[in-house]
């Protein structure tokens, strides 16, 4: 057992967090995730309309009787959602923990402190992640540049945005981006964080609801195959490396307007890439992490190795280091 801030706070059993993912955040993962002992969130925008998340947290519950939240990510979109009937949908839904994303949270707060739900707010710099805390939000998720989809503009990895961060505040803060194994889940906790949040990890999963093809691809890849999309726009998202997001750099590179290459990355065909196996068909989120992840376990059986190698790791490779005796 590793009990941190974090699972103190929520009532989970292991520091491990599933967050937000377009497309993938579904009931299934979601209840698996709970089931093995982690917190898992439910994605709010892969839901077509506020009824529809509705039912997909009715179903998740049905898998699962253990806490689970809700993923409301802020991005600019092609067609934006509507954020505050999502968020009404989120409370009457009785979950107990939201994930904010995306953009400053603070229209968001006031309601769902009223209605009693934490909020983790993922972010990629320090001073947000300041800010966030002064908003008064539950803990952090401080997202590296090495992460899947949106890691912000500054570029400051892992390593040394979370102790930095973690010099910052005060509140209890998930570490993200980069996230895969034991090996990053002890090092985390050494930067100072109380858990890991992983995305692409948990997308190469049995239970992840994304095409076996989707899955295989991910282990093909190394940790050099991703692509950062939309970066003159200062919407920088990193992606797997395709035909497609290759397509899009080299647009934009050359001076091309988000309308250059709208229909390239829309959301509709990045879900069909999920859902047929053309990992061709559009862009798909994939973090760096791809170079570590060899396999497709089922949920339970990730969790239990992380926690298990992790206590291994601190047990017998960390506490040996400290030795006294002399060789
Ligand atoms: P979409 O089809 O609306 O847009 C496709 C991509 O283009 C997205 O990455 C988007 O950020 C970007 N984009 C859209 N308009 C833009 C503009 N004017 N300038 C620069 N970039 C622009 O997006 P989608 O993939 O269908 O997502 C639909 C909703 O889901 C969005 O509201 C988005 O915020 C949200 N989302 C959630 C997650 C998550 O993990 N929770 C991840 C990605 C997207």
């Amino acid at each position: 057992m590793l009990t941190t801030r974090f699972t103190e706070m929520f009532g989970i059993e292991h520091p491990i967090v599933q967050g937000g993912m377009q497309w993938v955040g579904r009931a299934e993962l979601v209840a698996a995730v709970a089931n093995a002992g982690a917190l898992g969130f439910v994605t709010a925008l892969t839901q077509p309309t506020p009824e529809d998340l509705a039912d997909e947290i009715a179903r998740t519950r049905e898998m699962t009787d253990r806490p689970f939240g809700v993923n409301l990510t802020i991005l600019p979109a092609i067609d934006p959602p509507p954020y505050e009937e999502y968020r009404q949908a989120i409370i009457e839904s009785g979950v107990p923990v939201v994930e904010t994303a995306g953009f400053n949270p603070k229209d968001h707060l006031p309601a769902f402190a009223e209605a009693g739900i934490k909020v983790v707010h993922k972010c990629t710099s320090v001073r947000h992640a300041v800010k966030a805390q002064s908003l008064g939000v539950d803990a952090v998720s401080v997202d590296g540049f090495e992460c899947a989809g949106h890691p912000g503009e500054d570029d400051i990895p892992g390593l040394v945005l979370l102790p930095a961060a973690a010099d910052a505040i005060t509140i209890p803060m998930l570490a993200s981006g980069g996230f895969a194994d034991a090996r990053g889940l002890v090092a985390a906790l050494a930067l100072g964080a109380d858990g890991i949040n992983m995305g692409t990890r948990f997308l190469c999963t049995q239970e992840a609801p994304v095409h076996q093809r989707v899955k295989e691809q991910m282990i093909a890849h190394s940790e050099r195959d991703t692509e950062l999309i939309f970066r003159p726009l200062r919407n920088t998202a990193r992606v797997a490396s395709n035909s497609v997001s290759r397509k899009v750099v080299e647009i934009l590179e050359d001076g091309g307007e988000f309308g250059d290459v709208r229909e390239l990355v829309s959301g509709a065909r990045g879900r069909t890439v999920f859902e047929n196996g053309d990992t061709e068909a559009g862009i798909w989120s994939a973090g760096m992490v791809q170079g570590l992840i060899n396999d497709i376990p089922s949920v339970a059986e990730l969790v239990e190795r992380i926690v298990g190698e992790a206590t291994e790791l601190i047990q017998q490779r960390l506490t040996g280091l400290t030795s006294t005796t002399s060789p």
